[in-house]
C-alpha cells in the first residue's frame, strides 16, 4: 500500500460527517422517522395476527404506544433546529436498548431481531464524526455481551455469537463508512476540479480582455488625435450642426479610451500585474493638480471645488496611482452633485496614517446601493443617474488601488445630502 493510499483510506474513514452537516442529519432523521412509524404500523399487525398470538397482548401494545409516543416527542416536538450528532446518538442509544429489548424477548443473540443492531450501526457509520460511531459500537458490544451473558442459553454458544456478531458490526460499520467517506472524497475532489477549472477559465477570460483593450488602445488614439487635428483645423469652416457632431464624437472617443484604460487597470488588478511604485508624496500640490484637470467639468456645472488640505501632510503613495484615484473620487463627487453645488477635499494625519477626504453635497446613494458601491460594474440606476455616463469600474479600481498603497477606503452617504468618501495611506514623515 503506498502513502497516498494509505491516507485516502484513514481520509475516507475520517471524512464522514467530519463538519457537523446539520441538513444531513436532518435527512438521516427524517429517514428513521419514517422507518419508525412504518415499524409500528407493522408491529400492530404481528400484534393483531395469528402469528402474533403468543405475545402477551397488554405489553405488546404498551410497546408500541411507548414507542409511538417517543416517536411523537422525538421527532415532532423536539425542534428541527436541534437535529445534530448529539440527537442523533442519543436516539442510537435508545433504540439499541429497545433492540435489545426485543432480542431478550425473542430467541436472544440467534434472533433475527439482532440485524436492526446491523442497521443502526450502518446508519450511525454513515452519518455522524468517528467519535460517535465509535462509541455507538463500543455501546452495542456491550449489551450484546450483557445479553449473552444473562440469556439462559449455553455461555459458550451464546459468547461465540458475540464474538461474532462483534466482529459483523465492526465489519459493517467500517464498510458503512469507507464507502461514504471514498464518495465524499470524490465529491471533494470533483468540487476542486470545477473549482480549478473555473479559475483557469477566468484567467483565459482576464489575459482576453487585456489583450482586446491593448490591441483597441492604439486605433482610439489614432482617431482621438486625428479628432483633434479636425476641430482645431477645421472648426471654423463647418456649419454648427457639424461642429457639434465633431464635439460629440470626440467626447464619445474620449470615453472608450478611459473605458479601455479601466478595463486595462481591472486586468492587470486580477492578473496581480499592477505595478506599484511607493514613494514620498505631498497630498496638498497632487490634490491641486487633480482640481486643475477636472475644474472644466465643475465650472460647467458651477461646482466649487475647495483644497483644504495642510501644507504638511505627506504619504506612502505611488504618484500615478494616488492621482488616478483622486482623479476617480473628485471626478465622481462633479458627476453626481447637481449645478451649484460644493466638493471639499480635506486631510488629516494620525500616528502613522493619512486620511484623504472628499466630500460633497450631491444626491447621495441609498442604504442598498452602498452595499454593492465597489463590485465590479455596480452602477446605481435611478432617476437622478439615469443621463449620467460611467462604467461602474472606477469605485473598484479606485480599492484596489488604495489597497496596494497599504490604505483603507469607505464612505459616508445620505441621499438627497451627500456623500463623503475617506482614505488612508501609510504617512510619510518629513
Ligand atoms: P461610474 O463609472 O458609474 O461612476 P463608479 O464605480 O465610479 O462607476 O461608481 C459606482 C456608482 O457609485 C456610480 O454609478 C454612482 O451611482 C455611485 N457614486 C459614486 N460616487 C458617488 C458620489 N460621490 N455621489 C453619489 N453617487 C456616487
Amino acid at each position: 500500500m503506498n502513502n497516498s493510499a494509505k491516507v485516502n483510506l484513514i481520509d475516507s474513514l475520517l471524512l464522514v460527517s467530519r463538519y457537523d452537516d446539520k441538513e444531513k442529519q436532518i435527512r438521516f432523521e427524517k429517514i428513521a422517522e419514517i422507518f419508525i412509524w412504518i415499524a409500528l404500523v407493522f408491529s400492530v399487525i404481528v400484534a393483531k395476527s395469528p402469528f402474533g398470538e403468543s405475545l402477551d397482548n397488554l405489553v405488546s401494545y404498551l410497546i408500541i404506544i411507548g414507542i409511538g409516543l417517543f416517536a411523537l416527542v422525538w421527532f415532532r416536538l423536539i425542534p428541527r433546529k436541534f437535529s445534530g450528532n448529539a440527537k442523533n446518538f442519543v436516539y442510537s442509544v435508545t433504540l439499541n436498548l429497545f433492540i435489545a429489548y426485543l432480542v431478550v424477548n425473542t430467541n436472544g443473540l440467534q434472533s433475527f431481531a439482532v440485524l436492526f443492531f446491523y442497521i443502526d450501526m450502518l446508519r450511525m457509520a454513515m452519518s455522524t464524526p468517528l467519535r460517535y460511531t465509535t462509541v455507538s459500537i463500543l455501546f452495542v458490544i456491550g449489551l450484546i455481551f450483557g445479553l449473552a451473558i444473562i440469556s439462559g442459553g449455553l455461555v459458550h454458544i451464546e459468547l461465540s455469537l458475540a464474538i461474532f456478531h462483534t466482529w459483523g458490526l465492526i465489519i459493517t460499520a467500517f464498510f458503512g463508512r469507507f464507502i461514504t467517506g471514498e464518495s465524499a472524497i470524490a465529491k471533494e475532489n470533483e468540487n476542486k476540479a470545477t473549482l480549478e477549472k473555473e479559475i483557469e477559465l477566468s484567467k483565459i477570460k482576464d489575459e482576453f480582455v487585456y489583450i482586446i483593450s491593448q490591441k483597441l488602445k492604439k486605433p482610439i488614439q489614432e482617431i482621438n488625435k486625428s479628432l483633434e487635428g479636425i476641430i482645431s483645423g477645421y472648426s471654423g469652416s463647418l456649419d454648427d450642426e457639424s461642429n457639434e457632431l465633431l464635439k460629440l464624437t470626440e467626447v464619445n472617443s474620449d470615453r472608450l479610451d478611459s473605458l479601455l484604460n479601466d478595463l486595462l487597470d481591472v486586468s492587470k488588478i486580477e492578473q496581480g500585474s499592477l505595478p506599484i511604485h511607493l514613494t514620498d508624496v505631498s497630498i496638498k500640490p497632487i490634490v491641486g493638480e487633480v482640481i486643475s484637470t477636472l475644474l472644466l467639468d465643475a465650472n460647467s456645472k458651477r461646482i466649487s471645488i475647495i483644497n483644504r488640505i495642510n501644507e504638511e501632510i505627506a504619504a506612502k503613495a505611488d504618484l500615478d496611482r494616488l492621482k488616478e484615484v483622486l482623479v476617480n473620487l473628485i471626478g465622481n463627487a462633479i458627476k453626481y452633485t447637481p449645478e451649484g453645488g460644493k466638493i471639499t477635499v480635506e486631510a488629516s494625519k494620525e500616528s502613522d496614517l493619512v486620511t484623504i477626504r472628499v466630500s460633497d453635497n450631491g444626491i447621495g446613494i441609498s442604504e442598498e446601493d452602498q452595499k454593492h458601491l465597489f463590485e465590479k460594474f455596480y452602477r446605481v440606476e435611478n432617476e437622478s443617474t439615469q443621463f449620467i455616463k460611467g462604467s461602474g469600474l472606477g469605485l473598484f479600481i479606485t480599492k484596489q488601488l488604495i489597497e496596494k498603497m497599504g490604505g483603507r477606503i469607505n464612505f459616508v452617504s445620505k441621499v438627497g445630502e451627500g456623500t463623503s468618501f475617506y482614505f488612508t495611506l501609510p504617512r510619510y514623515r518629513w
